[in-house]
C-alpha cells in the first residue's frame, strides 16, 4: 500500500481509498513520479572526472620535468656529489661492519643491531656478539672516514666522543645494504 496526498485537506491517504477519511474528499494529488537515475549523465560524469584526474597527473608530471631541467649545473654538481658521498659512506660503513665481524671471538654469532650515516662521513654501527665466555653482549663502533674504527669495548672515551659528535644525531639508513654485504 501506498499514500497520496489529499487535494482538499492534504492529509496522506491510502492509494486504494475512494475517499479521504479525514474530509470524504475523493480527489488525490498524483503520487510525485520517482526520481529516475540519469546513467548517461552519471556516464559523461564519471568520464569528465577521469579526463581531469588524468590531466592533472600529467601537469603534476610536467611540473616535475620543468623543476629538473630549471636545476642550475652547479645544483645538479651539488646533488651528485651528496650522492656519491653517501654512496662512499655506505661503504666505509659496510667495509668496518664486515672488519668488525671477522674480527669477534664467533663471527657467526656477529648480528647488526643499526648502522646508518653519521656526521663528518662517519659511519654508525650497533651490534650483538658472543665474547670469550659465550655470553651475547650488545657493541657499536664508529668507522670514521680516515678508515680507523673505534670499538665501544676497546677505545672506550675515544669511542664515546666520536659517537657523541658523528652518532647522536641519527642519519640515513644502511641496515639493509650492510646486511645485504654480510651475506656475500
Ligand atoms: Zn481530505
Amino acid at each position: 500500500m501506498a499514500l497520496i496526498t489529499c487535494t482538499e485537506c492534504n492529509a496522506q491517504v491510502s492509494d486504494q481509498a475512494r475517499a479521504c477519511p479525514q474530509c470524504g474528499a475523493t480527489k488525490f494529488k498524483p503520487r510525485p513520479p520517482k526520481p529516475k537515475t540519469n546513467w548517461k549523465l552519471i556516464a559523461v560524469l564519471s568520464f569528465l572526472g577521469i579526463i581531469a584526474v588524468g590531466i592533472m597527473f600529467n601537469q603534476q608530471n610536467e611540473q616535475r620535468a620543468a623543476a629538473e631541467t630549471a636545476k642550475t649545473p652547479e645544483q645538479r654538481a651539488k646533488e651528485a656529489k651528496a650522492k656519491s658521498e653517501e654512496l662512499q659512506q655506505q661503504t666505509l660503513t659496510a667495509n668496518a661492519v664486515k672488519i668488525l665481524k671477522t674480527s669477534m671471538k664467533d663471527p657467526t654469532a656477529f648480528t647488526l643491531t643499526s648502522a646508518y650515516g653519521g656526521a663528518n662521513g662517519a659511519g654508525c654501527i650497533t651490534y650483538r656478539a658472543k665474547n670469550s665466555f659465550g655470553a651475547t653482549f650488545p657493541g657499536s663502533a664508529v668507522a670514521l672516514k680516515s678508515d680507523k674504527i673505534l670499538i665501544e669495548e676497546k677505545d672506550r672515551n675515544r669511542f664515546v666522543d666520536a659517537w657523541n659528535i658523528a652518532c647522536a644525531n641519527g642519519g640515513p639508513d644502511f641496515k639493509v645494504i650492510v646486511d645485504l654485504v654480510l651475506r656475500e
